[in-house]
Formats: C-alpha cells, sequence, structure tokens
C-alpha cells in the first residue's frame, strides 16, 4: 500500500513500525458494590507495582543525574502516605471504582499545587499529573512506551509529536517518523531535521498502519510504503545507499571557509537548543551560536530550571564555542511549546497569545531569572541577549528596562556580568520588520526568524498541515520584505543574520546574500550543504537574482526561478 505524504524532513527510512500514544483517559464516576471493594484495592496495589517497577526501570537505565532525579520524585509521589490513604479511603468508605479513586486524589492535589504562589511548589503539579497518567495507564493494563531509549531501530508513528517527545528521543533507533499532524516549522520538524531523521506527514497514518508492520519512509518524494513488496524494497535500499551518497558528498564542505567566489565571507553559525555534545558537534566549523533556543531547557524538565542549573548550561554552551558569540533568545514558551513546568491556560489561538516576550511580561519571576542566569553567564564570553515575538518598539524598551534593573541587582550583589552585553531581537512579527528603520537605532543586533515571520505576513498557521499550501517560503512579498529591513540595517550598518528554516535551503540562502545579509544559523545538519553553496556563489550574481525574484508575481516564479538559476550549487 502506498500513500503520499508532506516532506518535513529529507532522507529515506526502511523500518519496523512503533505506534506511540499518549495516555489520556478520564475515568467515569462510577461506584462499585461492597464485595467488589477489596479487588478494586487489589488492582489499584497492582497499578502502583507496576508504576513503580517502570519508574525504577527507567531511571537506572539513565546517564544524566538530573534527569534521574525526576524519577526518583515520582516514585516518592507514588508512594506518598496522604494520597496513598485518600485513593483506599475513597474505594472504601465512599465505594469509588479504583480508577476514579485515584482520579480524583491526584487531581484534587494538582489544584492545590496549581493554585500556590510559589512556582516551585506549582511545578510539582506537572509531576504529580504524570504520575496520576502512568497509575491510569498501568491499571488499563497499557504497556508503557517512550521515546528516550529504544531496543531496536524503528520508524516513529504518531498522531503528533510534542516538541519536548521528538527533544528527548532515541536518535540512534529512531530511523524515520510519520506523524499525521504538523507543519515543516513546526518545532518537531525542525528538531527532526536537525537529527537528520526523515519526517513524512501523512493524513491517518495511526489507522493504516499495524505495530511492527514494515514502512518505507520515502521523505524525498513525499510517500510512505506499508508491506513493501520485495521489488520495492530492493529498490528503495539502492535508493536510499544513492542519498547516503549526496549526504556525504555535500559532508565534505563541512570544514571549508564560506567564502563567495569573489572573496566575500559570510558568518555561518548555529541554532542549538541545549548544551549536549550532539547539538554543538559542529562548533568549530562554525562562527559561533546564532540561535540558542533556552525553552527545550526548560521543556526537559519537570521543574523550571534554577538560575545556577541555567548558569551552568550557559557556560558549558560559551566554554565549547571558544570565544565566539553565543546568542541566547529569551524563553519562547507558547505557540507549538508548552512546558510540563509551567501550566498554563489553553489559548484559542496559541501563536497569537501569550507567547514568548509576552509570557515573559507576566512572569516577570521567571524573566529575572533566565536573565540573571544569562547576565552571570555573560561574564565568561562572548553572550549575546535577544528577545522573541518583539511587535513593537515598546516591547523592546520594556525587556531593556527589565534587563537594567536585573543588571542593578547583580551590581549591588558584586557578581560580575558583562556590562556591555549585546541586545537584539527576533524579527518575526511583520509590524517590527517594517519598523527596522525604527529598531536597528535601539539594538545592537536583529536575526530575522522566518518561520514565524512567514506565518504572521501570509497569515497562514504554521502547524496546520491543512493551508501549508499557503505557507509560501518565496512568496515575493516575503523577500520584498526582508529586502527592506536588510537595507535599514545595511545603511545603519548594524548587523542582521537569519535564523529561520529558511536560511538552511541554498536557495533561500542565496537570496539572503543577494540582499547584503552576511549571516546565517542553522541546525548543524545543514552546515556542508549552505557552505557548499556559498563556495559556488558569486555575490553580484546573487545581487542580481534578489532584485529580480522581488519583481516576480508568485512564489512558485520564484521558486522555479531560483532552482533554475542555482540548481547547480545545491
Ligand atoms: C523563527 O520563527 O524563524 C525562529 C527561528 O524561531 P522559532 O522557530 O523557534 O519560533
Ligand atoms: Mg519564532
Amino acid at each position: 500500500m502506498t500513500y503520499n505524504g508532506t516532506i518535513l524532513s529529507k532522507g529515506i527510512a526502511i523500518e519496523s513500525a512503533y505506534l506511540y500514544t499518549s495516555y489520556h483517559v478520564i475515568p467515569d464516576k462510577k461506584t462499585i458494590a461492597d464485595d467488589e471493594k477489596a479487588q478494586a484495592v487489589g488492582r489499584y496495589e497492582k497499578a502502583k507495582a507496576t508504576a513503580s517497577n517502570e519508574l525504577e526501570n527507567i531511571r537506572a537505565r539513565l546517564d544524566d543525574a538530573d534527569k534521574a532525579k525526576i524519577f526518583t520524585a515520582h516514585i516518592d509521589i507514588i508512594e506518598d502516605e496522604a494520597i496513598d490513604d485518600e485513593i483506599r479511603e475513597s474505594i472504601n468508605a465512599e465505594g469509588y471504582a479504583e480508577d476514579w479513586a485515584i482520579y480524583s486524589a491526584y487531581e484534587k492535589y494538582i489544584k492545590i499545587l496549581g493554585g500556590v504562589e510559589d512556582p516551585m511548589i506549582r511545578e510539582r503539579a506537572a509531576d504529580l499529573n504524570d504520575v496520576e497518567k502512568r497509575l491510569l495507564r498501568c491499571l488499563a493494563g497499557i504497556p508503557e512506551k517512550r521515546l528516550e531509549k529504544l531496543d531496536q531501530p524503528i520508524v516513529l508513528v504518531a498522531h503528533d509529536l510534542n516538541p519536548s517527545d521528538t527533544a528527548m528521543l532515541d536518535r540512534e533507533m529512531v530511523r524515520g517518523i510519520v506523524v499525521e499532524k504538523g507543519g515543516a516549522t513546526s518545532h518537531s520538524a525542525i528538531i527532526a531535521r536537525s537529527y537528520g531523521i526523515p519526517l513524512l506527514c501523512v493524513e491517518k497514518a495511526m489507522q493504516m498502519i499495524a505495530p511492527d508492520n514494515l514502512l518505507i519512509v520515502d521523505a524525498l518524494d513525499g510517500v510512505l510504503y506499508i508491506k513493501p513488496d520485495m521489488a520495492t524494497l530492493v529498490d528503495y535500499e539502492k535508493k536510499r545507499g544513492r542519498w547516503k551518497e549526496h549526504i556525504n558528498d555535500v559532508s565534505r564542505y563541512l570544514s571549508v571557509q564560506p567564502v563567495c567566489t569573489d572573496g566575500t565571507k559570510v558568518d555561518i553559525e548555529l541554532n542549538i537548543g541545549s548544551a549536549k555534545p550532539e547539538e554543538m558537534g559542529n562548533a568549530e566549523y562554525t562562527s559561533g551560536v546564532g540561535l540558542f533556543r533556552t525553552e527545550f531547557i526548560y521543556m526537559e524538565c519537570n521543574t523550571l530550571p534554577t538560575e545556577d542549573r541555567q548558569l551552568e548550561i550557559y557556560k558549558s554552551v560559551l566554554s565549547r564555542f571558544e570565544g565566539k558569540p553565543v546568542t541566547l533568545r529569551t524563553l519562547d514558551i507558547g505557540g507549538d511549546k508548552v512546558l510540563e513546568c509551567l501550566k498554563l491556560p489553553i489559548e484559542q489561538n496559541p501563536f497569537l497569545g501569550k507567547r514568548a516576550l509576552r509570557l515573559c511580561f507576566d512572569h516577570s519571576d521567571i524573566f529575572k531569572t533566565q536573565l540573571r542566569a544569562a547576565l552571570r553567564a555573560s561574564a565568561y564570553g562572548d553572550l549575546r541577549l535577544m528577545f522573541p515575538m518583539v511587535s513593537s518598539m515598546d516591547d523592546f524598551y520594556r525587556a531593556r528596562t527589565i534587563v537594567d534593573e536585573v543588571k542593578e541587582n547583580l551590581r549591588e550583589a558584586h557578581i560580575s556580568f558583562n556590562e556591555k552585553i549585546k541586545l537584539g531581537i527576533m524579527i518575526e512579527i511583520p509590524a517590527i520588520a517594517l519598523l527596522a528603520d525604527h529598531i536597528v537605532k535601539e539594538v545592537d543586533f536583529a536575526s530575522i526568524g522566518t518561520n514565524d515571520l512567514t506565518q504572521y505576513f501570509l497569515a497562514v498557521d504554521r502547524m496546520n498541515t491543512s493551508v501549508s499550501n499557503y505557507y509560501q517560503n518565496y512568496h515575493p512579498a516575503l523577500f520584498r520584505l526582508i529586502a527592506y529591513v536588510a537595507r535599514e540595517f545595511k545603511k545603519a550598518n548594524k548587523q542582521l543574520s537569519v535564523c529561520g528554516e529558511l536560511s538552511s535551503d541554498p536557495l533561500a540562502a542565496a537570496v539572503f546574500i543577494g540582499l547584503g545579509i552576511r549571516k546565517l544559523s542553522m541546525s548543524g545538519a545543514f552546515v556542508a550543504g549552505i557552505k557548499k553553496m556559498i563556495c559556488s556563489m558569486n555575490t553580484a550574481d546573487a545581487e542580481e537574482i534578489a532584485k529580480h525574484i522581488q519583481d516576480f508575481p508568485t512564489a512558485k516564479h520564484v521558486e522555479n526561478y531560483l532552482k533554475e538559476m542555482l540548481s547547480e550549487f545545491i
């Protein structure tokens, strides 16, 4: 059987399917007869034992001490006497079934903790929630599925993946991913691309694929094969071989200097989401970090990372980049990025809601903790601060004032930091792009976030596959807007880069060079390919191309023209 899909990360995978669903069921509020109570308690005890066992196993397999601590905390919750008594009481005295007894006891505590002022206590609600789901799943007899440590190579199949699922998955064993939902610039897709894992979006995939079905994920031509025949399999082994050869060929450019044929130098920087060695692997072949998506540090924890923990991470990134600039983007939560450690109200339009800087203004304790950690880290290297979701000059002024306050507190406490730390913004909202002439006077630098800029400029949800044909990366109006920003930054002689996914597309990257942008930031997996394009390119030609495309009426015209002009360089 073959199905068409949307390519979210290129490549080919041939492995058995592993169906992943996270367990989330709210039990019915039902009562039981007196003679069933003993059995109900027995089933609860069995679920408790299974859950504890699972947690012990996970803890034993983890090398990371910090992550192991989370699971110790979960074991403690399961053993908590107050909750345990309450569940037993609910079954024995009130006559409720064991699933409702577990659910109602946990929900009661989740509500209490969720309403507490102190954020450290509030975060414990997320742990309780996790344990509650685990207990209910064990009670239902459903085996656990985790993505961090897998025993054999698989193609992961899921309705949808949270960025935190994707960030935690076993990169060795997950050879391909099929999802039913997710746009090309969803954070799961961005992570899959940075890991080099082929990812296809196929409607109703979960219904069509059974566990262990052999799959071919052709994320080069956008086709999914379920239980392919022998001949197809043989063809695909060859196709996969040719793709690997192509990747090897491009990878020869990894260590070269990114210099155009006329001698123009371009800085290639890295996009990272953690201080993990796998993410910073290409540090020596780049000029620094152009985008450190710090929210991923928060996503990996069940509690908000402390100032000291953040300081440690930021310092380790600075030390890995040995004096090169590291651009730390402050917390960008909201949209498709949710935090287990900070429960936030559900919004109807999360991408247009309380996201990123807006959320930080509301949670100034969290924002200031991050700024303190970042400023303290700035004493150890060239750390820069960049604010996401800036929609007006006021947003920037307000963020800068908070930075000034935190600086003052550090001075009073005689804690050293870089007094001249550079402050910049992401240009990802059209309004601030059109105020480039004003914002350029205030900031030290800016970076264009094409993922959100495309979404907000073209009024198209970056996550919604049903409108993905409206998410047009090559829309000529988008290039006109970026051209305007580039002109203003050039006039003011201020640094401008591009750090959205478009910077890792050789066709678009050539246009950015033609617009005078000399800094591109991307995941490690794309560095070699972009260097190849730069080394084959002449800036005068790039300028001509960049000028020409702004006159085209449609994205298709732009794409065809770029392919015609640049295909030999990619
Ligand atoms: C962007 O919007 O282009 C960007 C780089 O930020 P993120 O993808 O994390 O929203
Ligand atoms: Mg963004």
